[in-house]
């Protein structure tokens, strides 16, 4: 049995998994990411504790932990490079949750993991060779070639997200122009609803959100068009 955690911006996920890979148990806290690296380790540490308490288990059942953490890992020293909507530069993650649980541990970036699982155990199980991409604040991609993450120069090999789909197109936060994360990712839908609604004053959007545009989420849009038809 081993422990997956999925750090993320908004919340740690935690799952317990079987040697099948099934989640069998899992629980999520808030990340809070604005703290210290050392108080957001330390509530992964206390949420696997519980997660593996609650299934049932202890923690000497665990034989391994696996991180999935947004940002640029170093693989081989289990640090996390960089790490934009967590404040995190050069945190070393793999010693810091070891001086909590003594147990092998493996960090690599959050899309990667998923890619990796999908490849596993999920919707490309069957093949060799698959891109997985995922959607969320920005736009995630792991790429897996011949059953092995291809991580590329510098970790950044599949960074998919920041492929310039339109020239000299929307700002992003890489410093580039018109990378395909302005475009299709929630952070893009709820600046083009927001632009969308106060073109059109008339939209149903704005009864959605009770005249407060800032309200806009993700879902939003979606509801819009549910109500439209
Ligand atoms: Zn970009």
């Amino acid at each position: 049995m081993d422990i997956g955690i999925d750090l993320g911006g908004t919340n740690i996920a935690i799952g317990l998994v079987d040697d099948q890979g099934h989640i069998i148990y899992k629980d999520s806290v808030p990340t809070n990411a604005s703290r210290h690296y050392s108080e957001i380790i330390r509530d992964m540490f206390y949420l696997s504790e519980k997660v593996v308490q609650d299934a049932g288990y202890q923690l000497k059942d665990i034989n391994t932990v696996g991180v999935g953490s947004p940002g640029i890992p170093d693989k081989e020293k289990g640090m996390i490079l960089y790490a934009n909507n967590l404040n995190f530069y050069n945190v070393p993650l793999k010693e810091e949750i070891q001086k909590m649980m003594n147990l092998p541990i493996f960090i690599d970036n959050d899309a990667n993991c998923a890619a990796y699982a999908e490849a596993m155990v999920g919707a490309a199980k069957d093949v060799a060779s698959s891109v997985t991409i995922t959607l969320g604040t920005g736009i995630g991609s792991g790429v897996i070639i011949d059953n092995q993450i291809y991580s590329g120069f510098k970790g950044a090999g599949g960074e998919l997200g920041h492929i310039v789909i339109q020239i000299g197109g929307e700002q992003c936060t890489c410093g580039r122009k018109g990378c395909w994360e302005r475009y299709g990712s929630a952070t893009a839908l709820i600046l083009q609803t927001k632009k969308a609604a106060k073109e059109n004053p008339q939209s149903v959007i704005h009864e959605l959100v009770n005249g407060n545009l800032d309200k806009i989420n993700g879902k939003t849009a979606f509801d819009a068009n549910w109500r439209w038809n």
